[in-house]
C-alpha cells in the first residue's frame, strides 16, 4: 500500500468504506425481510389456533370437535393433543418428527432432511384446570426456503456493485489527476533536459493545479537564476585567475633557468607544478562552463573521429609505457563525426588517461572504437583498480574522487569526468560506465556520426 500512487490508495480506501456500508445495509435487508416474513407466518399461524379452537364444542369440562372440521386450512395442518401430549386427533405431515415437544405459545423451526416447518403450539384450559393442546404446523416455502440463493444474490449484487464503484471511482480519479500527472511529465522533462528556462503549461481553469504551477514555475524561475548566477561565477573566478597563474608560471620559468643553488631550483619547481595544475583545472573548469552554455560558443565541423583518436593513442603511448601499461587499439577507419574535434579529443584523453592513472601495473588498457548503427561507440577499458558499486554515479560529479589519497599521486582535479560527459551531452551523445572493484572498468560512449 506505502508505494501505491494516490490514485490507487484513494481508490482502495473509498472501496473499501463503501464495501463495508453496502454490506451492512444488503445485510440488514435480508434480516428486515426475514423477520417481516417470519412475522407473518407466526401471526398465522396464531391466528389458525384461535380459529379452530373457537370451533371446537366446549361444555363443562369436556369438549368436542365437531364432525367435518377442516385439519388443513390454507397451508397450515392443525392436530390435536391432550393433557398429556398424546395426539387425539389432526393431522400432521408425514414426514413430521412426532415426538416433537409440546411448548405452550412457543413458535419453532423443525428440521428433518429436506423439510422445514414452522410449528405453533398452545395449551387451552377448556375446565377444570383439564388442557387441550392445539398444534398448528406450516412448511417453509417463502423466504427461509429461498434464503441460501437469496445470500449467493447478495454476493453477487456485493461483489458486482463493489467492482463498478471501484473502476468508477479510479476512471474519475484518473481525469481528476490527470493534470499532476501533466506537471509530472513536464517537470520530469525539464529536469531531465536540464533545460531550465522551460515552463510548465499553466491550465486554464485556476484551481488548485493552477496555483501549484505557478508555484512551480516561480521555483524554476529562481533555480534557473542561481544556476546561472552560479556558472557565471565559476567562469568569471577562472578568468580572473587565468591571467595571475600564467603570470606566476612563467616568472617560475624565468627563475628556474636564473637559479643557481640546486635547493631553490626544487622549490621553484614545485611552485611551478602546482600552478600547472592549477592551470588545469581551470581550463577544465571554463570548458565545463562554455559546455553548459550551450553549442553555439563552439565551432562544429565534420571530422575524421578514427584519425583523432589514433593520435590521441600515440599521445598516450609514452604514459602508458611508463606505468608498464600495454595500451591496445583497436580502431575503425574513417569514422566521421559532427562536433568540436579539440573538445572531443579532451574527451577521449581523459578517458585514457584515467585508464592509465587508475590501471594496474603491468595491465593493459584498451581503446576501442567502431560504428554502431549511426553512432561512434567508443570503449575504454582497463583492468586496474575498478570503482565500487555505490560509487558509480558520483564519479560524474565536480572535484568527486573515490579515493582521495591515491588520487593526489596522480594529477587529478576530479573535473576530468565530470567535463567528460558534459562535452559527450554537448554532442547530442551519452556515456556510461561499467566496473568492479579491484577487476577494471569500461567506459563506453556513443557520438552521433553528423
Ligand atoms: P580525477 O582528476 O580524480 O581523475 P575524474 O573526474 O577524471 O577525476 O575522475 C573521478 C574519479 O573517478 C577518480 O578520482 C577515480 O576515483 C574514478 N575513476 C575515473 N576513471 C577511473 C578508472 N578508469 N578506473 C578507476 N577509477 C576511475
Amino acid at each position: 500500500m506505502k508505494n501505491q500512487s494516490i490514485k490507487s490508495k484513494i481508490t482502495i480506501l473509498y472501496t473499501g468504506c463503501i464495501a463495508v456500508v453496502l454490506l451492512v445495509v444488503l445485510i440488514g435487508m435480508v434480516f428486515f425481510i426475514k423477520n417481516v416474513e417470519t412475522n407473518t407466518a407466526k401471526e398465522e399461524l396464531q391466528g389458525k389456533v384461535d380459529a379452530f379452537y373457537g370451533k371446537i364444542n366446549i361444555q363443562g369440562d369436556t369438549y368436542s370437535i365437531p364432525e367435518g372440521i377442516e385439519f388443513y386450512n390454507d397451508g397450515v395442518i392443525i392436530s390435536v393433543y391432550d393433557q398429556n401430549g398424546t395426539p387425539v386427533t389432526g393431522s400432521i405431515p408425514s414426514q413430521f418428527p412426532i415426538q416433537t415437544e409440546l411448548k405452550d405459545d412457543f413458535y419453532q423451526y423443525v428440521q428433518k432432511a429436506d423439510h422445514r416447518w414452522l410449528v405453533y403450539d398452545k395449551a387451552y384450559d377448556y375446565g377444570n384446570g383439564k388442557i387441550l393442546w392445539l398444534r398448528a404446523i406450516s412448511t417453509v416455502y417463502g423466504f427461509e426456503r429461498v434464503a441460501g440463493q437469496v445470500m449467493i444474490l447478495v454476493g453477487f449484487v456485493f461483489v458486482l456493485m463493489t467492482v463498478f464503484i471501484a473502476s468508477v471511482g479510479y476512471r474519475m480519479l484518473s481525469v481528476a489527476l490527470r493534470p499532476v500527472d501533466i506537471i509530472c511529465q513536464e517537470a520530469g522533462e525539464i529536469s531531465k533536459g536540464e533545460d531550465l528556462s522551460k515552463r510548465l503549461t499553466i491550465p486554464q481553469v485556476r484551481d488548485e493545479m493552477y496555483r501549484l504551477t505557478i508555484e512551480f514555475n516561480q521555483m524554476f524561475d529562481r533555480l534557473e537564476k542561481s544556476f546561472e548566477a552560479e556558472k557565471q561565477f565559476s567562469s568569471d573566478v577562472s578568468h580572473e585567475l587565468r591571467t595571475p597563474l600564467a603570470v606566476i608560471h612563467s616568472q617560475c620559468e624565468y627563475l628556474l633557468e636564473e637559479c643557481q643553488m640546486k635547493e631553490q631550483e626544487n622549490d621553484i619547481q614545485i611552485i611551478m607544478d602546482q600552478t600547472e595544475k592549477m592551470i588545469g583545472l581551470i581550463t577544465q573548469l571554463l570548458t565545463i562552463s562554455r559546455c553548459e552554455r550551450g553549442g553555439e560558443y563552439f565551432q562544429m565541423e565534420q571530422f575524421d573521429f578514427s584519425f583523432m583518436a589514433e593520435m590521441v593513442a600515440d599521445t598516450m603511448e609514452e604514459i602508458a609505457y611508463q606505468k608498464q601499461i600495454q595500451l591496445n587499439r583497436n580502431i575503425e577507419v574513417n569514422l566521421m563525426v559532427y562536433g568540436e574535434e579539440t573538445l572531443l579529443m579532451r574527451m577521449l584523453m581523459n578517458l585514457v588517461e584515467n585508464a592509465i592513472y587508475y590501471g594496474r601495473e603491468g595491465g593493459h588498457v584498451e581503446i576501442k572504437i567502431q560504428k554502431k548503427g549511426q553512432m561512434v561507440e567508443g570503449r575504454i577499458i582497463d583492468n586496474g583498480i575498478g570503482i565500487s558499486k555505490e560509487n558509480l554515479d558520483k564519479i560524474w560529479k565536480r572535484f568527486y574522487r573515490e579515493d582521495k589519497s591515491r588520487s593526489s599521486t596522480t594529477n587529478g582535479t576530479g573535473l576530468g569526468l565530470s567535463m567528460v560527459r558534459w562535452i559527450v551531452q554537448l554532442h547530442r551523445g551519452k556515456i556510461e560506465v561499467f566496473s568492479q572493484k579491484g577487476i577494471g572498468s569500461e567506459f563506453v560512449f556513443y557520438l552521433p556520426i553528423s
